[in-house]
Parts: C-alpha cells; sequence; structure tokens
C-alpha cells in the first residue's frame, strides 16, 4: 500500500490533491440538493394539504346545500302532512329545480315511501339502514347514507336524510331524504382536477370505496381494497398528506380530508399531484448541478493536470534533464527554466545552471591543467638531461624518459629509489652531501660523480638541483658528462705533457732556463718569509776541448751524464735541477743555507767526478766540474733580485775555475 502510495506522481497528487478539494464542495451541494428535496417535498405536502382543504370545503358545500334544503324540506306542511297529491307535485316541482338530485321523497318510519318526486309509492327504500339510522337520531340531523344503486334510477348514489319532526299521525312523522347524482358531483370533481391539474377523488375509507374520481378511472363507488392510501386514512382518522400509490399504480403525493358537510358519513376528498410535477424542475435543477459539478469537477482536474504539467512537471523535467546530461558530462547545458514559473524552480534553475558553469570552467582548466602536463611531459622526455623530484627522504618521486639513455633505467624503476643506490662506492660521500644541501634549502651546480649504469658500466654524471617547496622536497637535473669528462682528463693529461715539454731541456731533461728563471722567481718570493735559499752554478771543465777531441755528439752525451748525476742529487720535490745555458748547469735550494749549500755542491762535484768520464785533455785525466756557490743570506739586504744571486754565484764559480777547477766555491775571493 504505501509502494502504491510512494509511486503517485505529482500530477496524480495533484490531481488527487484537487478532488479532495472539490470533494467538499460537491458534498455541499449534494447537501443542499437534498435539502431542496426535503423542502420541495414540505412544500408539495402543504400545498396539497392547503388544495385539499380548499377542494372538501367547495364538496362540503354540495352536503351543506342538501343539508339546508332537506331542513326546509322536512318543516313543509305538504310534506309533513303527507296531502299525496301536494306532496308528490312539490317533490317532483323541487326535484326539477335541483339538478344535485336524482330523486327526492318522504319514507314512513319502517323505510316505505310514501312521497316520491318520481311518484313511487308503497314500495322500500333502497338503503334501509339509512332510514333506520335517521330514525334514530333526534331533531334535524342530517345523515348520508352508503353508496348504492338507485332502486328507481338504477343509477350510482349515495342518500342523504333528515328525520321529520314529530307529528300527531302515528303512520306520519318518517324522514325526508334525496338521492344526489353523483355525476354533478363528479362535475364538482373534475372542475376541481382542471382547475388544478391534480387527481381529486371522494372516497370512503371505512368501506374502501371510492365513490367519485377525477381521471374517471373507476365507476362510482367502486370498492378497492388494495387502495393503500385508505388505509392510511383509517388509520391517521384525521386530514393529513402521503405518498403512495394512485389508483393506477402510480407513485402520488396525497393530501386528504374529511369533508365536513357529510358529516358522519365517512367521505373524504383525496387530491392526489404526481412527484414528477414536484420534483420536475428539482429534477432539472438537479441535473444541471450534477452536471456543472462534472464538469467543474473534470475542468478543474483538465486544467490542474495541465497546470502541473506546466508548473511542476516541466520545471521538474527540465531539472532533471539537466541533471542528466551535466552527469553524462555534458556541461554546455542549460535548463532553459521559463521566466514565469515559481522562484524556487527558477532558483532550482539557476543552481544547476551555475553548477554547470562552474563544471564547465573547471572542465577547460583541467584540460589547459592536462594540456600542460602532455606539454610538459613531452618537454621533459624529449630533455637530453634527466629530471628528478626527491621528497625529503631522498626519494624520487619524478623520474623524466632520459633515464633510459642515461642510465639505462626505465623512469618506473627509478622511482622511490635514492639516487644514492646507483652511486659508486667512492663517490657516495659527494651525493650524501649534495642531499644534505637539497634538505638545507641549498643550491647545487654542476657536481660530477660516478654512478653504475643498468648494464653495469659506470658513467661521470653532473648534477645541479635546487629545492622545490618546504617540505624539503628539491628538483634535480642530472646529465651525462662521461664523454666530456673523459676528454677533459685526456686534455688535462696532454697540458701536463706539453707544460712539462715546454719546461724541460731536450737534452738533459732537467728544467730549461725558462723554467729555472720563473722557479728562482717563485723562491725569491718564498724567501721573503726570511728562510734563507741558495743557487749553484756549475760549468763542466775544459768542455771546449773535449768536443774537439771526442766529437759533439759524444759531448752531449756527457752532457747528459752530468746531468744525470746532478738530477740524483735532487734530495725535496722543491728544489729544481736545470739547464743554464751550453754546459751550464744549475740547482736552487729553498731552505738551505751557505754551509749546507757547500755540502751539496761538494757531492755533486764528487758525483760527477766519480761518473770517471774519460778526458785526456782535462787537468785530472777525467771529466771534472766546477761549482759556484751564493746563498740568499750572503746577499746585501735591500739589493736582493733574482739576478744578484746569479751573478753571486757566477763570481764562485769564476773564482772556482781560477782556482784551479774541479771545486767548489762559495765566493769570489
Ligand atoms: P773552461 O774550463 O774554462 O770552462 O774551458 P772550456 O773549454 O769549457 O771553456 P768554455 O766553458 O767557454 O767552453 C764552452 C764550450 O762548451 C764551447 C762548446 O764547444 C762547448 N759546448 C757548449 N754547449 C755544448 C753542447 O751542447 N754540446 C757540446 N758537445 N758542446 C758544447
Ligand atoms: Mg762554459
Ligand atoms: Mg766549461
Amino acid at each position: 500500500m504505501m509502494n502504491v502510495l510512494r509511486n503517485i506522481g505529482v500530477r496524480a497528487r495533484l490531481l488527487l490533491l484537487i478532488a479532495a478539494a472539490m470533494l467538499p464542495l460537491i458534498g455541499l451541494i449534494a447537501a443542499g440538493l437534498v435539502v431542496s428535496f426535503r423542502d420541495a417535498e414540505l412544500e408539495a405536502h402543504r400545498n396539497i394539504a392547503n388544495e385539499t382543504r380548499l377542494g372538501a370545503e367547495t364538496i362540503s358545500r354540495v352536503f351543506s346545500e342538501a343539508r339546508e334544503f332537506l331542513a326546509t324540506l322536512r318543516q313543509m306542511p305538504q310534506v309533513r302532512d303527507l296531502g299525496e297529491t301536494n306532496c308528490k307535485g312539490l317533490l317532483a316541482g323541487l326535484k326539477a329545480e335541483r339538478q344535485q338530485f336524482m330523486t327526492i321523497g318522504v319514507v314512513s318510519p319502517d323505510g316505505v315511501i310514501r312521497c316520491h318526486s318520481r311518484g313511487v309509492h308503497g314500495s322500500s327504500f333502497g338503503d334501509q339502514k339509512l332510514i333506520e339510522r335517521t330514525m334514530a337520531s333526534r331533531g334535524a340531523r342530517f345523515l348520508v347514507g352508503d353508496f348504492m344503486i338507485g332502486a328507481v334510477t338504477k343509477k350510482p348514489t349515495v342518500a342523504v336524510a333528515m328525520r321529520l319532526p314529530p307529528s300527531s299521525d302515528p303512520n306520519g312523522a318518517g324522514a325526508v331524504f334525496a338521492s344526489l347524482n353523483l355525476s354533478l358531483i363528479e362535475q364538482d370533481v373534475r372542475a376541481l382536477s382542471e382547475a388544478t391539474g391534480h387527481s381529486v377523488a371522494i372516497v370512503q375509507p371505512r368501506a374502501s370505496r371510492v365513490l367519485v374520481s377525477w381521471p374517471h378511472v373507476a365507476e362510482f363507488g367502486t370498492v378497492m381494497p388494495d387502495f393503500r392510501l385508505l388505509g392510511t386514512m383509517r388509520e391517521t382518522r384525521e386530514r393529513g398528506t402521503a405518498t403512495t400509490a394512485d389508483l393506477s399504480g402510480r407513485t402520488t403525493i396525497f393530501g386528504f380530508e374529511p369533508i365536513d358537510g357529510a358529516g358522519t358519513a365517512d367521505l373524504w376528498l383525496a387530491v392526489g399531484v404526481s412527484p414528477d410535477e414536484v420534483y420536475g424542475t428539482l429534477h432539472s435543477r438537479m441535473r444541471w448541478a450534477l452536471l456543472t459539478s462534472a464538469a467543474t469537477l473534470v475542468l478543474a482536474l483538465a486544467g490542474t493536470a495541465l497546470l502541473a504539467y506546466w508548473m511542476q512537471l516541466r520545471p521538474i523535467e527540465l531539472l532533471s534533464r539537466s541533471a542528466q546530461r551535466i552527469g553524462a558530462g555534458n556541461f554546455s547545458v542549460r535548463t532553459g527554466m521559463e521566466s514565469w514559473q515559481a522562484p524556487e524552480f527558477r532558483r532550482l534553475g539557476q543552481l544547476v545552471d551555475t553548477a554547470a558553469r562552474t563544471l564547465a570552467q573547471a572542465k577547460v582548466a583541467e584540460e589547459a591543467v592536462a594540456a600542460g602536463q602532455r606539454r610538459f611531459q613531452l618537454v621533459a622526455d624529449n630533455t637530453v638531461d634527466m629530471i628528478s623530484c626527491v621528497d625529503a627522504d631522498g626519494n624520487r618521486t619524478l623520474v623524466t624518459g632520459a633515464s633510459r639513455r642515461i642510465l639505462g633505467y626505465d623512469p618506473a624503476e627509478l622511482l622511490g629509489q635514492s639516487p644514492l643506490e646507483i652511486v659508486v662506492p667512492e663517490d657516495q660521500p659527494i651525493v650524501r652531501s649534495l642531499l644534505d644541501t637539497f634538505r638545507a634549502g641549498g643550491e647545487v651546480n654542476g657536481v660530477r660523480y660516478r654512478v653504475r649504469r643498468k648494464d653495469g658500466s659506470i658513467v661521470w654524471v653532473e648534477l645541479s638541483g635546487r629545492p622545490i617547496d618546504d617540505a624539503g622536497g628539491s628538483v634535480i637535473s642530472l646529465r651525462d658528462v662521461d664523454q666530456r669528462q673523459r676528454t677533459e682528463e685526456a686534455l688535462a693529461e696532454a697540458n701536463r705533457q706539453l707544460e712539462m715539454l715546454a719546461a724541460t731541456d731536450d737534452l738533459t731533461r732537467l728544467a730549461n732556463r725558462r723554467t729555472f728563471n720563473r722557479r728562482l722567481e717563485e723562491a725569491f718570493a718564498k724567501a721573503e718569509d726570511g728562510t734563507d735559499f741558495s743557487l749553484l752554478l756549475l760549468d763542466v771543465d775544459r768542455f771546449k776541448a773535449f768536443n774537439d777531441r771526442y766529437g759533439h755528439p759524444a759531448g752531449d752525451r756527457c752532457l747528459k751524464a752530468v746531468s744525470e748525476a746532478l738530477a740524483a742529487c735532487v734530495r725535496r720535490d722543491d728544489e729544481i735541477g736545470a739547464r743554464y745555458g751550453g754546459e751550464e748547469l744549475a740547482l736552487i735550494l729553498p731552505g738551505a743555507g751557505p754551509a749546507e749549500a757547500l755540502i751539496r755542491a761538494e757531492t755533486i762535484r764528487r758525483a760527477v767526478a766519480s761518473l770517471a768520464i774519460p778526458h785526456q785533455d782535462g787537468d785530472e785525466g777525467y771529466l771534472t766540474v766546477s761549482i759556484g756557490v751564493a746563498s740568499l743570506s750572503d746577499l746585501r739586504s735591500g739589493t736582493t733580485v733574482p739576478l744578484d744571486i746569479i751573478q753571486k754565484a757566477d763570481e764562485a764559480l769564476y773564482a772556482a775555475k781560477a782556482g784551479g777547477r774541479n771545486q767548489v766555491r762559495a765566493r769570489a775571493a
């Protein structure tokens, strides 16, 4: 039941609402109709009762006239004395003047006709019971008899009688009577009926007899035990109204009233009106009311259905259709709510439209972001450098496609890993400190280290990076610099070689003069702090002669051997042996004072002598050298330049030559 109720749509609900709202109205109309019916019924009963009363009075007059006539007649001497000729003539005359009576006569107390308008004499009167009742009455009591067929006229009639005044004649003092012409009474009844348009009847309820009726549906005096109105009259015993079947079986509203003038004769007048006449207008009114209510209901329902569609269903349809389309991803949709719709629906429509617009904007933004991301991915994947992001824990959160080329790994393989994992053990401290730098919010530019590629080979990479957020994340650019690194290393090596060559004397492998000059200046500069240094100048003795005897190539070999002997005497890295020029060599001894310099010079002199290179034209028969020694501490302060110490050493060398060669001299003196 609840399910059925729940599934009732908006339109049906509105229709139910309208039907429910109209029900009291229809009830009111129905109640009004019922009241109208009751009113009409009461009115009809009241009218028929009045009409019946008037009719009864009219008919009553027939009997009153008969009463007055009989009252007058009984006092007439001709009647009282029954002078036969006189009486008969009188009665015939009176009768001729009065059409309402068929016969008039006088009877003796035993009911024998004594005088008669038609001359009848000696026979019994038809309604003996009436005569008996009359004779039993006192004074001028008016009595009405039963219905009968007249003995003389042979026509249906009702007799009326009145006792004669008492007389001295024992055979006299009977009663006067008259038989009423029912046809004439019927004319009165007919006149009544035609005046009102209603059926009229004079009835005797006790005898269940219909005496006279119009329309003439029954003969005068017909006994009709089934006529229920008679039963009602018997029961009520007084005037009233009743709705019951009429003589021909049609339902009729009857008014009934005793006819006063008829005295105790139990004569009643009944006037019947057809319900069609009473309710006729009411019925048509009711039909109209029903028709208009039904039409109103139908119109209201149809109007409600129409309004329900335009005011409720349509906006709901518009809203749900838009919602469905939005749900399907179509954000360009608009509800199209008409401006005359209820403000609640308009507001809902605006809400849906705004939602669609917002979603459309979000979609555009989303597409822009997606396009941007695609572009970024394209750029990132096609960038030579591998771009990656690392979080505060030092794990990669993003890796671009260049990883395949540089490291041999797919980006996915590197995600979530630390850059440290592929670094060769020797370089791990470098990378660790880089990561620390990032964590501390610092930038790094062009730091090189070696990594092991997926195929096991080791390559040089260069890393630059900077922090990107407050959470400790950073972006890193990794470049393959393996080729460059190796080229640079080779270049540096070549440069070193070149430098060495430029600084070295070709023959003796000692530093050349240019290098000697530079190193001497350096030693000078270094000695600014007060430390001492010494210079040895060496010259081969009688070398011109050696060349002359043994030839120049032999002289070269000899010079080479002397140079090697000098080089062998070099003790420290900062001591420089050099070819000063020709067959003159030099040795710079940083930090050495005059005494040490002499010892070192002497060692060299002996080393050369011990080579024992034959030299026939020499003073000793073998090759010797002379060495001049000068120390910075020997120079006069304030005038010291490199040339001064060379000058001093040269002077000492000259002195050694002059002193006989194959010796060491510290001073020219
Ligand atoms: P002293 O004892 O006075 O020094 O006599 P010396 O003959 O050695 O005289 P000096 O020092 O003036 O001689 C220089 C000679 O050294 C001249 C040249 O023949 C020789 N000499 C210079 N350079 C070279 C060289 O590169 N190779 C050869 N074989 N001889 C050279
Ligand atoms: Mg020389
Ligand atoms: Mg010489």
